[in-house]
């Protein structure tokens, strides 16, 4: 009764993000009361697994009360001061500690409040770099097929996922797209790394043709989330870090979501052991609290900026809740948590859970592939023939409601349903996942 309540209320006031409203005719809304650790409960005790972190930023559960307890401090000391010409002590502690945690190249915090708003920042900031050079002339970027880097117009149009750019296309610059290193395109008993040192020819192929006019690659280390959960094996950004040095490019890494442990390591670079010139986080960075982002580069990009006011060199960037107080205080309550609960260790042990966990369904009929990357599985459903299903089919759409019956949050990316939990789960709730994704495949797979 209270759920359907609010239901009502709500549909006839907002309007929801990456939805087509017209589906709540048939897909019911789920208003959640509250939520706790690894669970969410509707305003009927109804409670559901966030097997998705609440798309992607939830790590320690919902209402951790370590981070409860150092947003409430914050609350009663400072709840946000501009950060033009002020600062304050949580954004100078939260910069020392990003600084050191990240590459030692990286040296400089710039932050935003949200994931677009940082690949804007980094877009903006490496163009604005080369003229600072007198290289006017690099306004372009390179990013990768199947690539998704947030919704904003610069951030669109870097990005390759056809369903939510096509229709922007005439607002968007123009960008040059280089082929999929995922190894989930490789050739039969083609291994990964095989498969993305082939596809790196065609980047370097790309970097030589455009080095005069592009100003940077900008990529989803070693997971292309939104895209599909499509992942690809690391030396393909060794050898694209060395490219972009030779080709005087920059390299923005866009660890938005796979920052923060996802992929095995604190940040996915690390496994490639590169360092980019620009580094953006958001997501993870609060724990699924409140919004930040911040992109980090070095020292010689803030070099060239750094002039005479009148000479146009500044960078004149801002957002008006830039480095929100309680935001960073949430961010350093975060990396506390890590490094007290030795995360990044612990989580080696539930990755191997989840890889366990969905075993027989690797040689399920109706299941393409089955891959892996620390704390994200993604499994792509196929038909009959092995093939994907059209999209239009919204097979994975049936998947998450069955899941939701069964009380998992198990949002698909078209056919691709996927566990991306936060890292407090437990082995069982890893189980319990597996085999609700494991029947709601069968079931909406009977006709295939
Ligand atoms: C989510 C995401 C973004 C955009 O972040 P928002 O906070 O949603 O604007 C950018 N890049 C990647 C890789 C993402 O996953």
């Amino acid at each position: 009764m209270l759920n359907s309540n609010l239901i009502q209320r709500d549909l006839s006031v907002l309007w929801h993000p990456c939805t087509q409203m017209k589906d709540h005719e048939t897909l019911p809304l789920i208003p959640i009361r509250s939520g706790k650790g690894v669970w969410l409960e509707d305003f009927e005790g109804k409670r559901y697994i966030d097997a998705i972190s609440s798309w992607w930023v939830n790590l320690f559960g919902h209402a951790n009360p370590r981070i409860n307890a150092a947003v409430r401090k914050q609350l009663d000391t400072l709840e946000h001061v501009i950060l033009a010409g002020f600062t304050h002590e949580p954004i100078v502690t939260l910069s020392e500690r990003l600084v050191a945690l990240t590459p030692d190249n990286l040296t400089r915090c710039f932050y935003a409040d949200n994931g677009s708003s940082a690949v804007e920042v980094a877009l903006k900031m490496s163009f604005h770099y080369w003229r600072n050079q007198g290289k006017p002339q690099k306004t372009k970027f390179i990013s990768l097929q199947d690539s998704y880097h947030g919704e904003t117009l610069g951030a669109l149009a870097v990005g390759d996922v056809a369903l939510y750019k096509e229709t922007y296309a005439p607002l968007l610059m123009e960008v040059i797209t280089a082929p999929s290193p995922a190894g989930c395109y490789a050739e039969k008993g083609e291994s990964y790394e095989a498969y993305a040192r082939r596809q790196f020819e065609a980047m370097e192929a790309l970097l030589e043709k455009h080095a005069d006019d592009v100003s940077a690659v900008i990529v989803e280390p070693l997971v292309q989330c939104a895209g599909g959960m499509r992942m690809y094996h690391p030396v393909y950004l060794e050898l694209l870090c060395n490219a972009c040095d030779r080709y005087h490019v920059h390299l923005i890494a866009d660890e938005i979501a796979v920052g923060f442990g996802r992929t095995g390591t604190m940040f996915a670079c690390e496994q490639a052991n590169i360092s980019a010139d620009f580094l953006c986080l958001s997501k993870g960075l609060t724990a699924g609290y409140l919004p930040l982002s911040v992109v980090l580069t070095t020292e010689d990009v803030y070099q060239a900026f750094y002039d005479d006011y009148t000479t146009l060199k500044a960078f004149l960037h801002s957002h008006s809740y830039t480095g929100n107080p309680l935001a960073c205080s949430v961010a350093l309550a975060t990396l506390d948590i890590f490094e007290e609960d030795n995360v990044i260790e612990k989580n080696h042990h539930l990755a191997q859970v989840m890889a366990d966990a969905t075993r027989t369904l690797r040689d399920h009929p109706h299941v393409g592939e089955v891959r892996q990357q620390g704390m994200i599985l993604a499994i792509e459903m196929v038909n009959a023939a092995k093939k994907p299903y059209p999209w239009q089919e919204r097979r994975g759409l049936k998947v998450y409601q069955y899941a939701l019956e069964k009380g998992a949050l198990l949002r698909p990316l078209g056919n691709i349903i996927y566990f991306m939990p936060p890292y407090v789960i437990t082995p069982d709730q890893i189980y319990q996942l597996a085999d609700i994704a494991q029947a709601g495949i069968e079931s909406a797979t009977v006709h295939a």
